[in-house]
């Protein structure tokens, strides 16, 4: 069974994704926030991060390169989130080194299929397969 955290600062996004997950046999993990995620991947290995953008303390850049820094961490996927569908985020987010990018409001099935890329084939999913927009 795979284990995925969901960074997320809304309430509501966060209840809505572990439903998705759970429903999907994933295990979910939650973090409200920069910090809170932090905690989180000191104390367990995810197999995959949900990340949203936008967050209190450390937004999701700042966790993404603590995370890219720790040898232990490195090699999780980590897909961000965000509300802004703007194709300039998206550039900027896999410059960040995302391995994908979901908007919100989330797609089901998009986020399941790139959630199952990830899972299946690693870190190496980003290089060939597009991510939604
Ligand atoms: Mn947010």
């Amino acid at each position: 069974m795979s284990t995925i955290l969901v960074v997320e600062d809304s309430v509501l996004i966060r209840e809505l994704i572990r439903e998705i997950l759970e429903r999907a046999q994933y295990d979910v993990l939650e973090a409200a926030d920069g910090r809170d995620a932090l905690q989180k991947l000191q104390e367990t290995l995810p197999d995959l991060v949900l990340m949203d953008i936008q967050l209190p303390f450390l937004d999701g850049y700042a966790v993404l390169s603590q995370l890219r820094h720790d040898q232990r961490l490195n090699r999780v996927p980590v897909i961000a989130l965000t509300a802004y569908a703007m194709r300039s985020d998206q550039e900027e987010a896999r410059r960040a080194g995302f391995d994908g990018y979901m908007t919100k409001p989330i797609d089901r099935a998009a986020l399941l299929q790139m959630i199952h890329g990830f899972l299946t084939e690693g870190r190496q999913f980003s290089k060939t397969r597009t991510t939604k927009v």
